[in-house]
């Protein structure tokens, strides 16, 4: 398919309003895909890999600025284009505005025959740009990037550009492309939405449904090494657990960051919950299960960090784990890991997902061959402690609350009710899991712009504006400047600055990209910002680098907490 025509359906797409037309256009460019289809279903949601790949494009905003600048008319320099995002706010509407392609025959990249760009070389060259490593890579970025931006007609420029930002804000979410799939190979919505929980590869999941239909998507299974979107929880009590089902079962809520597992029999792998690989720093989580598993197995559960006496430590720590590519045998020692499995998705062949929770976790205990949560069996000392956590089925509030009281006094972070019946669903936020935690809410928010400081904090940013997410799009809730210290201030400055869309007079508006947890005492109605609420006392408690800006915590959530 030539780039031209992708990009015209995008932009087609863009302008209509409603969903269903969307929907109807999407499929209609799924169907004219043809052998691109895989590539056309991920640069319409502007991805380039598939969610579960752990290669990221990682061209940062200066690089594209810097290609855009070199493809355009001469005496565009980066800073203008810089000028021009901060005044039109949308690098793609920035791309479509200049005069490109003054340099041809320079680009020897994404080619079709007639020198036009195509879905496939456009493809190929991101590809190649992903893969670049190393001194003089990012001159190599650079001249690929000038190379697709210098072939690029208007239209063109503007999608390609937000395809190398990663965000193509034409209104097509995921739901879109379940839909828009179904509707164009004529196969059931629940089936496309299965096979893409499991696969996490809308790519794969397009194309099998053009190819093999409704069966097709039925075959799709789990892979070990691919890991899939991790069921997520939302807030609730313990009342709301009790009048939802008639038996609850109760685990202990481990502070710390989500891994998911996957053994092939013999290696392991690691996940984070944003899917990234983080194998290598965390080696003796991969020795304990590489001791205790004998099978290929898909786990899902949370690593803690821990101090000498083995109680927890804050969740910060473990992500500084996380984090550590170098010297990890260092931080292993200053930073002590548990690992503790909860679920248990896949087992020796067998997919378990649509297995009842209480089937699972004894699964995971045969497996593990431990049912206490009180360190893994054998071994030599090298692995991680930890183990299965204890999953209590319970039909009483006090039972509840005293296993929470047990919970907290050995230093965890409270309570998960679950409801013992229900299947694991990959990515879903629905009410089958509910935490409850002890203290005062705290709330999961996007950091949507900023504030110099002033004083003493004038070189940082000082103050930040606080958003919920609200569909795809965000609304504002609040500013947070209490709770952060000099030295957070300068790593935060440092960590947000690359998201800075634009700037007027001491404000700032940022992209989403980083998540902050932030405690407060009430939530108020207020006209201030575009959520309609606003936090009292907001309070910063920390940033939650486990997070993207979709996991970030609802509107929706919000409405239930201000009533
Ligand atoms: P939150 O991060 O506050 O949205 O809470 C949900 C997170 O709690 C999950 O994504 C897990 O990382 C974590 N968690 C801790 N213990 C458990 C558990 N026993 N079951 C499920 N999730 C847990």
């Amino acid at each position: 398919m030539e780039f031209a025509s992708f990009a015209d359906r995008a932009a087609a797409i863009e302008d209509v309003p409603s969903d269903t037309e969307t929907v109807e256009l999407v499929a209609d460019l799924f169907v004219g895909a043809g052998e691109d289809l895989d590539t056309v279903a991920r640069f319409i949601q502007g991805r380039v890999f598939p969610a579960h790949s752990a290669t990221k494009l990682d061209v940062g905003p200066a690089l594209c600025h810097a290609a855009l600048a070199k493809a355009a008319e001469p005496n565009v320099t980066p800073a203008d284009i810089e000028d021009r995002l901060a005044a039109v706010g949308e690098v793609g509407t920035v791309a479509e505005g200049l005069t490109l392609g003054g340099q041809r025959g320079l680009g020897a990249f994404g080619g079709g025959s007639d020198g036009g760009l195509t879905v496939a070389g456009v493809d190929a060259a991101l590809r190649g740009l992903a893969a670049a490593d190393g001194p003089g890579s990012t001159d190599t970025k650079l001249d690929t990037l000038f190379g697709l931006f210098n072939r690029a007609d208007p239209t063109e420029a503007r999608f390609l550009a937000r395809l190398v930002v990663g965000t193509m804000r034409i209104g097509v979410g995921k739901g879109t492309v379940r839909d828009a799939t179904a509707e164009a190979f004529g196969v059931p919505v629940d089936a496309v939405e299965r096979a893409i929980q499991v696969s996490n590869d809308v790519g794969l999941v397009t194309e099998t449904a053009r190819q093999a239909g409704e069966a097709g998507l039925e075959d799709v299974r789990l892979a070990v090494g691919r890991p899939i979107e991790a069921m997520l929880a939302q807030a609730g009590t313990a009342v709301d657990a009790l009048e939802e089902w008639d038996r609850v079962a109760v685990e202990t809520k481990f502070d710390g960051a989500r891994i998911q597992v996957h053994h092939d029999g013999e290696r392991t792998r690691l996940f984070s919950r944003n899917l990234e690989d983080v194998t290598d720093p965390l080696p003796e989580v991969v020795r304990s299960v590489e001791e205790s598993l004998d099978v290929p197995a898909i786990l899902d559960g949370e690593v803690v960090a821990v101090d000498e006496a083995g109680s927890p430590r804050p969740f910060q720590d473990v992500l500084r784990r996380l984090r550590r590519k170098h010297d990890v045998a260092a931080a292993r020692e200053a930073v002590p890991v548990e690992f503790y499995a909860f679920d248990c998705l896949h087992a020796a062949g067998e997919d378990l997902l649509d297995a009842p929770l209480t089937e699972r976790h004894a699964r995971l205990s045969e497996l593990l061959g431990d049912g206490d949560g009180e360190g893994a069996e054998g071994g030599d000392g090298e692995g991680a402690e930890g183990g299965v956590s204890e999953l209590r089925i319970v039909d009483s509030a006090e039972e509840i609350a005293s296993l929470e009281e047990a919970a907290l006094s050995a230093g965890h972070e409270g309570l998960m009710v679950k409801n013992p019946e229900s299947a694991y669903t990959p990515g879903d936020r629905g009410r089958n899991w509910l935490k409850r935690k002890p203290d005062a809410e705290t709330l999961d928010l996007v950091v949507t712009g900023a504030e110099w400081g002033e004083g003493r904090r004038a070189n940082y940013f000082g103050t930040f504006l606080l958003s919920v997410r609200d569909g795809e799009g965000f609304r504002t809730i609040g500013k947070v400047a209490t709770g952060i210290t000099d030295e957070e201030l300068e790593r935060l400055h440092e960590r947000l600055r690359p998201y800075v869309r634009s700037e007027s007079g001491t404000e700032l508006e940022l992209e989403p990209a980083v998540v902050f947890e932030v405690g407060y005492e009430e939530i108020q109605r207020s006209p201030t910002y575009s959520s309609g609420y606003a936090l009292r006392f907001p309070r910063f408690v920390g940033v939650r680098s486990d997070k993207a800006p979709d996991d970030a915590d609802s509107l929706e959530r919000v409405d239930r907490l201000a009533e």
